[in-house]
């Protein structure tokens, strides 16, 4: 526990000073309106009650288990044989809970050699037959270097990725488990991003290669495929750093913008299920692969603790992480899977 969990001193608070004054009186009167409010005002909470979301039962030690495993694997960039590695142990283990695996393959130039680099998206599916679909997506390529690292000396160590890159794969991971038994109305698939960042940048801040490769594949695929079929995507979630101990996640702006709705439905579902990792305020504005999800017309926001300290440095390892912070988002996302029938998602 940090001193920020710990409970205040114990002071004199205003009801207890309030009570010692009016005593009996306040008591009564005050279990008088808690019993009128749950069963004779017509506003009571009992509707709200019955509408409280079910999560699954997240397992956060297990989660836990699967970043440390995931980073066990060592650095993960695009185009690397432990970046197959990883996707094969995904796609092994996706197929295992129920889910269907197919791969997107594509291409790009590796920024500083110019070389081909083969890049690999795989998408899990659960109900297959159904036609409207949400997409739950994180990155698990890792970035070549930890190039923001305070210390210069650090900046060309590997970089581990424990939050940037495994934490989202080892939530899709956990949230695979509960799929197949899932009341959700929707098809689910989980899916892993390539080439999020094989981006490489000088102390001096001058950057070689582009973001959101694998996302943009995804999306490019799916305007073709949305042409030709009935399927499409009601509703996207980008998980990103969602592993860090002291997880922070304030409501993104693009997000807001571009997917209001969605934003609206997971921070209440979170406010409800008293999660105090989401908080309801706007944090810095994020470009991630909510981004091109969103330019393909699927509603789409990014769920990401872009507070995490170690963003970026030598310092992103699992002692950095923690099973109750996966535990968290993985219970409001499968609550909100869960819902019990659709409700509104954003008309593009
Ligand atoms: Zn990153």
């Amino acid at each position: 526990m940090t001193p920020s969990d710990k409970p205040e001193a114990p002071r004199r608070s205003l009801p207890a000073r309030l009570a010692r004054t009016w005593g009996i009186p306040l008591v009564l009167g005050t279990l008088i309106a808690l019993v009128w409010m749950k069963y004779v005002s017509p506003t009571n909470g009992s509707a709200e009650f019955a509408d409280v979301p079910k999560p699954s039962a997240v397992n956060g030690d297990r989660a836990y288990g699967y970043l440390k495993k995931i980073c066990e694997i060592g650095p993960r960039m695009a185009g690397t044989e432990a970046n197959t590695r990883q996707r094969n142990l995904v796609a092994a283990h996706f197929k295992s809970m129920g889910g269907t695996v197919h791969e997107q393959k594509f291409a790009s130039r590796h920024p500083l050699t110019g070389k081909r680099v083969d890049m690999v998206n795989l998408v899990g599916s659960w109900f297959p037959e159904r036609t409207e679909r949400v997409v739950l997506g994180a990155h698990y390529d890792t970035r070549p270097f930890p190039d923001r690292d305070p210390d210069p000396a650090n900046r060309r160590k590997p970089f581990i990725g424990a939050n940037d890159g495994a934490s989202g794969v080892a939530l899709l991971m956990e949230i695979a488990h509960h799929l197949k038994e899932s009341p959700t109305p929707w098809g689910v698939d989980l899916v892993l991003f390539d080439g999020e960042e094989l981006v490489y940048e000088s102390d001096e801040g001058e950057r070689r290669g582009d973001y959101f490769l694998g996302s943009k594949e995804f999306a490019r695929q799916y305007k073709a495929e949305s042409k030709r079929g009935k399927m499409r995507y009601l509703a996207g979630f980008v998980l990103d750093m969602v592993g860090g101990k002291e997880l922070t996640i304030p409501v993104e702006p693009m997000s807001q913008k571009l997917a209001g709705n969605l934003v609206r439905e997971v921070w209440g579902i979170a406010d409800r299920l008293n999660s105090r990792a989401f908080q309801q305020n706007l944090g810095r504005e994020v470009l991630d692969d909510h981004l091109p999800l969103n330019d393909a017309r699927i509603p789409t926001i990014d769920i990401i603790d872009f507070e995490f300290p170690y963003w970026h440095t030598a310092n992103d390892v699992p002692e950095e992480c923690s099973g109750k912070s996966l535990a968290e988002v993985g219970r409001v996302m499968t609550a909100w899977l869960n819902q019990p029938r659709p409700t509104k998602t954003p008309k593009r």
